[in-house]
């Protein structure tokens, strides 16, 4: 530095940082104009004074670890820090000599300020929202969650952070989900569909998308949004349903007309070939038998093809449980099946009465079936609120395993040797029309549940139904 030089100082003067310079003792030989006016001290006050005596809370700071390591060094340092007795953020550059040290820096408080409020808008996208943002390290393990993950999961953020997503993951989906990141932890953004379990036990299928979080070019974490999708996914089931069954009204229509005039020629012809015979060849009774099944499947099937007129009228849905039940109680007695009703009092439904008759045959008939060797089936009917009833029937049968649920009310869909796989898919078709829902929950061995939750003034639709 040049010293003593009055033109020196007022260069120094007009320069817009502050500049001051300390020799090898800490203590002040130049102060220029701005620094004067950043620090809040006089020009005369400062010089020949020990820094560290004159500012003792920069001890602490950045400031003194820096300096010392410039002089050491001798080489320039350069830093942000905050001096907490000015509420002030300080850019500092601090260049050494052999005789000392000499230190620009300027005021970038405001410029630090908005990058604070930048930062908390960057924030409060994350935290608030909707969907579940959360990020990753590079090996899977959670850094941060939002509320929207938390809600989606049903763990807090403290039960997550710091272990793998993989405890998350169905394990069906395992396999895809790990390669997916992996292809995102190199680099390449992945939008995939992949199924997590809820904390209560439930499969939520969610759309992912992963970014990988790239920091000075190098990628150190994985950016995760997730969208639950289990609505999109039950539209896109009813639509496949929907599709499966006009196709199979079509087919069954024709189908089943042709079948039944030949059947009936057959079974009559069987009939007089019998009484014809003396000795009736044992497999007679087989072949009865397996004509009866097929007439029972083409008379299912029309009943499902033919268009019916029926007509929504206001019906006592207690009364119609009741004719049922009188209907399957020997049935039911045969099997050992005990059947306990409980009626809430409900209102009239809008419905077609034979048609919630022939729902609820179905599902007892399906329920006593479970239980060939006896139990309890439980039918009752509930008030849901003013709109809505649900008629449950819980039996203790052999239940269904989870990965067939979704294949009950397919067409032709039977576990049973005698089974046609029809009675589910008119039940559907029959809610369906009715504006109501079916749910069902098993377990294997334990039992199944089937809920017909049926509006109570549907304006269902007169003409053709089933
Ligand atoms: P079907 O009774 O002719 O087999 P359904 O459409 O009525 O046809 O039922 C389809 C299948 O759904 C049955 O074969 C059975 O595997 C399963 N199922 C339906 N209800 C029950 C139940 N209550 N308990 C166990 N399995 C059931
Ligand atoms: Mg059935």
């Amino acid at each position: 530095m040049i010293v003593n030089d009055l033109n020196a100082i007022e260069i120094l003067d007009r320069i817009t940082d502050g500049i001051f310079s300390l020799n090898r003792d800490w203590n002040f030989t130049h102060v220029n104009k701005e620094a004067s006016r950043l620090l809040f001290r006089n020009r005369e006050d400062l010089l020949g004074k020990n820094v560290w005596i004159e500012f003792p809370e920069a001890v602490e700071l950045a400031f003194f670890e820096m300096y010392n390591k410039a002089m050491k060094d001798q080489a320039p340092v350069a830093f942000d820090a905050y001096f907490l007795p000015l509420h002030t953020w300080f850019d500092v550059k601090a260049y050494p000599s052999e005789s000392g040290l000499t230190v620009l820096f300027k005021d970038i408080t405001e410029k630090k300020q908005e990058a604070l409020k930048s930062e908390q808008h960057y924030k409060s996208l994350f935290e608030q929202h909707p969907d579940a943002v959360y990020s990753f390290d590079c090996e899977g393990n959670y850094l941060s969650v939002n509320k929207g993950f938390e809600k989606l999961v049903g763990y807090k953020h403290k039960e997550i952070l710091n272990s793998t997503y993989e405890r998350l993951v169905d394990e069906k989906y395992l396999t895809i989900t790990n390669d997916h990141f992996k292809k995102a932890a190199n680099g390449v953004t992945q939008n995939y569909d992949t199924v997590v379990i809820h904390k209560e036990g439930h499969k939520v299928p969610i759309n992912v998308t992963n970014i990988p979080i790239v920091v000075d070019g190098k990628i150190v974490g994985v950016y995760g949004i997730a969208k639950d999708i289990t609505l999109q996914k039950h539209s896109e089931e009813v639509l496949v349903r929907s599709e499966k069954l006009s196709v199979v009204g079509q087919l069954s229509a024709s189908i089943a007309h042709e079948i039944r005039n030949p059947l009936t020629s057959l079974k009559g012809f069987m009939q007089l070939l019998k009484s014809s015979l003396v000795e009736v060849p044992s497999y007679y009774d087989i072949m009865t038998d397996e004509i009866s099944r097929i007439e029972s499947i083409t008379s299912e099937l029309l009943m499902h093809a033919k268009p019916q007129a029926h007509s929504f009228k206001e019906e006592d849905v207690l009364e119609i449980t009741d004719q049922v039940v009188v209907l399957l109680t020997s049935e039911a007695l045969m099997s050992n099946v005990e059947i306990i009703t409980n009626y809430d009092s409900i209102p009239p439904i809008n419905c077609i009465s034979n048609q919630i008759k022939q729902v609820l045959i179905n599902v007892i008939k399906n329920a006593i079936e479970a239980m060939p060797k006896g139990g309890q089936l439980q039918i009752a009917v509930k008030k849901m609120s003013e709109e809505e009833i649900c008629i449950r029937i819980a039996d203790q049968g052999c239940g269904i395993p989870q990965e067939f649920l979704e294949e009950i009310g397919m067409p032709f869909y039977t576990t049973k040797e005698k089974g046609t796989g029809l009675g589910m898919m008119t039940t559907y078709k029959i809610v369906e029309t009715h504006g109501g829902k079916i749910n069902i929950s098993s377990e294997e061995n334990k039992g199944t549940t089937v809920e017909v939750y049926l509006p109570v003034n549907y304006q269902g639709n007169d003409s053709i139904v089933a």
